[in-house]
């Protein structure tokens, strides 16, 4: 297939384009959301932040992803399927879902840039779908590839994803109906989305899918074509989450677990569990179905997991998702920073959750996690040029860098989708109220019930506050304007006590009209200015963005005397390249005058925060002590890792025990380390940094996963002889969450004059208590290499956290 070129000449943007390109308007529906958003085809952004990244994502990134696409053979299924050539099924089985979250964001772009080869691109696709789809509606190219397998259909929706793919393309194929007018991929979901209803419902099997999304997918093309089925069946799906009893294809209905929030029915959860991406899209459908139904009992659901994840699950980037092994959520107040997952495709996921949210309450307060999310999470994920991807966003690193494209490539199709969607989350309306949520400059035209509004937002945010409306009622007329004063502007960083600021500013927010003083009096978040609107009437918003210190709860152990910087809605890091290499060992104390500098020389123009700071070391003793004073430099995050690999720290220390220095040069630290099998991370046993239990994996460990039942050891060598005469282990135990146990039993033993190992002389007990230190004292020797042997459990692999040999 022909590529769009990569270089596509952009079109200039016609803001009443709308009236050209588009579906007509869709009877209006029974019920839905009672704010509505001002869709992504009625806004238009001129916005120094916004428009360079999304004519990236035209220019670079939904090219460069469709070449991806194209060159790993995911678009060789479907021509493979269509019949149009011969050949093997190629990657991983959900790898549909990608090119269909590709076309989506495509589909979107289409309206800012109608130009030609991008939709003639998106229409030779959907030819070759159309040609891959069965006669009866199934499509998915698995099991249509080297030829069709009926028996195999449905066999594994646990984890095949048939069903999350085509859920994509029914956004896909909404978007592209919504955009151009055209019922061409509309009716290929359609019919897909047809036998799906067919399969599935009370009658017949009543398993739900392994992976949530088709129920979103089903929700929007209820919207689209009017055609209640598809809603009933999200109900249905979202219905059999949980439920016991249920008919699967074998006649039972195994319950997946708290994984895909399988384990009780979604009505009845209270906490947000398993697959961080799973969850977040299933309390969006959740959202969806409650609003276009008016089932409470949703709502009830989704208002507590959406407490639990604000109060103690959320990164202060605005990711979710704190543990790899899963992908998901960890516990209450879990939120390591090295180990961070926060998946780029979470993040995504927890935007369009709050922005569901907002719309079923008119909120400001979900729109303050989702521009936190955006500006910071998902802004993370993807580089600044537009090509190179991060799937989990650390907060704190020794040197990451974004990829090229990866195996299951989630996250690069999601980022490339939601890019030119984000125009669609800036206004909203109600009745006569019509909503700013976020400050990108630019217009939207908002019809509302008897007129017709058009919206001008000229700003420089995020990095000034200072924001003008200017209001063109096409009659001039009473209603209300409802602009978003972020909860950051009011000493409130997040609507929880999860994060807070460092001492409270007094809030000098201003909102004027022609010239006037509003009362900035809020209701749910909003200053709302009721008034009679003429033409070219002018809002004038001060958001002052004074530098903040932000402090966590205090449960919250991975940040204990540590304090991250934000200003505005950005969330800041520290970078090696500006600060001389070093960053994990930098403090800075709640005393040290900051100040900001416009650097538009760097990373395309970005604020940064200076200031005095001061470094920690290690001593020998274990302690951590200050060093030397040193003036650092911070970063937004979403720019980091864009000059090469380099430490990074979201939360500096605020105390010289909060930072995290470099290991001394303890006898242990400067051996040199090998073991038997390694997996996690090796340095991590000699890192000096101490666990708070030995579940805890955010200082990380090694661990012989999946190794059981053998003698595994771990070898300390050095150049020269020393006096040894104790080892002390912290054993790794992740039970109740993973499958290392402690283990059997173990032994030390040193390498003697002859190059032997032997047995150290002791009568002290081996013991492998769980939780701290476990020491065992022995005769001195004079040794170059000391070697634990760990005797792992017949069921269970071990782990180590920390090793001190002295
Ligand atoms: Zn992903």
């Amino acid at each position: 297939m022909s590529k769009p070129p990569q270089a596509l000449k952009a079109a200039i943007p016609f803001f009443l384009l709308t009236c050209y390109l588009g579906a007509e308007q869709q009877e209006p529906l029974e019920r839905d959301y009672h704010v509505k958003p001002v869709t992504f085809n009625h806004v238009h952004v001129e916005d120094a932040f916004w428009t360079p990244r999304l004519e990236t994502n035209h220019k670079v990134t939904l090219p460069y992803t469709f070449g991806q696409c194209e060159d790993t053979g995911r678009l060789a299924n479907f021509e493979i399927a269509a019949g149009l050539r011969s050949g093997e099924f190629e990657g991983i089985h959900f790898n549909d879902s990608d090119v269909y979250k590709i076309m989506e964001g495509a589909a979107y772009s289409l309206q800012e840039n109608p130009d030609g080869l991008m939709r003639l691109y998106l229409n030779q696709l959907i030819r070759i779908m159309a040609a891959a789809q069965w006669e009866d509606g199934y499509l998915f190219t698995f099991y249509s590839v080297p030829a069709r397998q009926p028996e195999k259909r449905w066999t594994n929706i646990q984890t095949i994803h048939e069903q999350y793919c085509v859920g994509h393309m029914y956004e896909a194929a909404v978007a592209h109906y919504q955009v151009t007018g055209e019922r061409t991929f509309l009716d290929v979901a359609t019919k897909n989305a047809d036998l799906i209803c067919q399969i599935f419902n009370a009658e017949a099997r009543t398993d739900p899918p392994g992976h949530q999304e088709i129920e979103i997918g089903l929700c929007k093309l209820y919207r689209a074509t009017g055609d209640k089925k598809y809603l009933e069946q999200a109900k249905f799906f979202l219905d059999q989450r949980g439920k016991k009893g249920r008919r699967g294809r074998d006649g039972k209905g195994r319950l997946y677990g708290t994984y895909g929030q399988d384990h009780i029915p979604v009505v009845e959860q209270t906490r947000a569990v398993g697959h961080s991406v799973r969850a977040a899209y299933l309390y969006t459908g959740m959202a969806d179905v409650a609003a276009l139904t008016g089932d409470m009992a949703y709502v009830k659901a989704i208002d507590t997991i959406w407490k639990d994840v604000v109060d103690t699950k959320l990164y202060i980037t605005g990711g979710i998702g704190a543990a790899g092994g899963h992908e998901g959520f960890g516990g209450h107040y879990e939120l390591p920073n090295r180990t961070a997952y926060s998946e780029t495709c979470a993040s995504i996921a927890n935007v369009l959750w709050n922005h569901r949210m907002f719309l079923m309450r008119g909120d400001a307060k979900y729109i303050d996690v989702l521009e936190r999310t955006l500006y910071n999470a998902v802004l993370s994920g993807i580089s600044m040029e537009g090509d190179r991807f991060f799937y989990p966003n650390v907060l704190e690193s020794s040197g990451h860098s974004r990829s090229p494209w990866f195996p299951c490539a989630c996250c690069p199709a999601n980022v490339a989708r939601f890019g030119p969607s984000v125009p669609g989350f800036v206004y909203a309306y109600r009745d006569q109220a019509l909503y700013v949520n976020l400050f990108v400059g630019g217009n939207a035209s908002i019809q509302t019930a008897d007129n017709t509004v058009v919206l001008r937002q000229q700003t420089d945010y995020p990095w000034d506050g200072k924001v003008t409306i200017v209001v063109t009622p096409e009659k001039d007329a009473r209603f209300v304007v409802k602009v978003r004063i972020p909860g950051w502007a009011q000493n409130q960083p997040v609507p929880s006590d999860l994060y807070r600021f460092l001492g409270e500013i007094p809030s000098e927010v201003s909102v004027r009209v022609n010239g006037q003083s509003v009362s900035t009096r809020l209701e749910k978040g909003y200053a709302s200015i009721d008034r009679h609107w003429q033409k070219g009437d002018r809002i004038e918003l001060v958001l002052p963005m004074p530098i903040r210190r932000v402090l966590s709860h205090g449960s919250v152990v991975t940040n204990r005397g540590k304090v991250a910087l934000q200003r505005g809605p950005l969330v800041y890091c520290l970078e090696g390249h500006d600060n001389g290499g070093e960053v994990l060992d930098i403090y800075v104390p709640d005393d040290a005058p900051l100040k900001t500098a416009f650097r538009s020389d760097l990373l395309n123009g970005v604020m940064t925060i200076t200031g005095p700071a001061k470094t920690a070391k290690r001593t020998l003793e274990g302690r951590i002590v200050p060093h030397a004073e040193k003036t650092f430099t911070a970063i937004p995050y979403y720019a980091w890792a864009h000059r090469g690999r380099s430490h990074m720290t979201v939360w500096p220390g605020r105390t010289p025990e909060g930072a995290s220095p470099r290991p001394a040069d303890t006898l242990t630290y400067i051996s040199k380390t090998t073991a038997s099998f390694v997996h996690a991370s090796l340095e991590a046993i000699k890192d000096q940094s101490i666990p708070t239990s030995s579940r805890d994996t955010s200082a990380r460990q090694l661990d012989f996963w999946p190794h059981k039942n053998v003698t595994e050891w771990l070898l300390f060598e050095w150049d020269s002889q020393h006096p040894i005469s104790s080892v002390k282990v912290y054993w790794f135990d992740d039970t109740g969450s993973g499958v290392c146990r402690v283990h059997k039993s173990w032994r030390i033993l040193y390498r003697n004059a002859q190059g032997r190992f032997e047995p150290v002389e002791t009568d002290q007990a081996f013991s492998m208590a769980k939780d701290r230190f476990n020491r065992v004292a022995f005769e001195s020797v004079r040794t170059d290499a000391i070697k634990i042997e760990i005797d792992l459990q017949r069921e269970w692999a071990a782990g180590v956290q920390e090793v001190v040999i002295e």
